[in-house]
């Protein structure tokens, strides 16, 4: 599943490739056909995203937001006027009978496109709708009007393992497994504590190196590193996913900065990743 800041990433590509551009519009696959014959001409006017839910206001009478959740196995893939592939997982069969939804702009050299694929919400909603959706959501540390103190507030009275706490969408918006398992890290904290016996310094810590670790994965079009330049190897630059992260993945392999075998674990269906060591209970 794509964490929060790839949908942050997905929303500067629209302001960038699409934003105040006419958009043209289409549901090859058909089950978004009425959707997109009604935004079909409208202009892009803004996009914004809250946590893994990205919402795109057009111009023209209500509904004007588009939001989409891509779910577990949802993506975005956009092309160039040459139909090469811009961004996005590569698409192995560019048969666009799966593409719910295309957004398309520009005219010769500079057509944009962009196709969404399995995306579980492709929906049109009101300005109401989109608060309904957004309230449902914890804060988002990438955005500037995020308070940490909501996400705070239900950590402290949950008995619930932090590592949980930080998935759960209604808690903080954003993460997924990467940084569920990385923040605990970068923080120091267990990440089967209970909500209740995380101190307010600890919560604070991991708040902030979420923003940052999160922000950082944006700057670089997406790409998830949390190591410190000083516990990889030194490279050319070029980080790779074996040395990108402390935990996530790393079962079995020594902790690089203690040497303690990393460990992992069933959290709520779904695994994470801890040094005994370094994130004490
Ligand atoms: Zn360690």
């Amino acid at each position: 599943m794509p964490e929060g800041h790839m949908i942050h990433v997905d929303a500067r590509r629209f302001d960038e490739a699409m934003g105040d551009r006419v958009v043209h519009t289409d549901s090859p696959q058909g089950r978004f056909a009425d959707g997109a014959a009604a935004l079909d001409g409208r202009t892009l006017r803004d996009t914004e995203a809250f946590g893994k839910n990205l919402f795109l206001r057009f111009s023209g009478d209500s509904p004007q937001y588009l939001h989409v959740h891509l779910g577990l196995i949802g993506g975005w893939t956009w092309w160039d006027a040459d139909h090469q592939q811009l961004s996005g997982r590569p698409v192995v069969n560019a048969d666009s009978s799966n593409v719910r939804l295309r957004l398309r702009t520009g005219r010769g050299d500079a057509e944009r496109s962009a196709e969404l694929r399995g995306a579980i919400t492709c929906t049109l909603v009101d300005e109401e709708g989109m608060d309904r959706a957004v309230a449902k959501l914890g804060p988002d540390p990438l955005r500037d009007d995020a308070d940490p103190g909501l996400a705070w507030a239900k950590v402290r009275k949950s008995k619930k393992p932090i590592g949980g706490l930080l998935l759960d969408q209604a808690v903080t918006a954003g993460a997924g497994l990467i940084w569920r398992a990385e923040v605990p890290f970068l923080a120091g904290v267990d990440p089967h504590r209970p909500g209740v016996d995380v101190t307010e310094d600890e919560f604070t810590t991991m708040w902030s190196e979420m923003a940052r670790v999160m922000s950082e994965a944006v700057e670089r079009g997406g790409k998830e590193i949390t190591t410190d330049p000083a516990d990889r190897p030194e490279t050319d630059g070029h980080v790779s996913r074996d040395d990108a992260f402390y935990v996530f993945r790393r079962d079995g392999a020594p902790c690089l900065r203690c040497g303690t075998e990393i460990r992992v674990a069933e959290m709520g269906t779904r695994k994470v990743w801890w040094c005994p060591t370094c994130q004490p209970r």
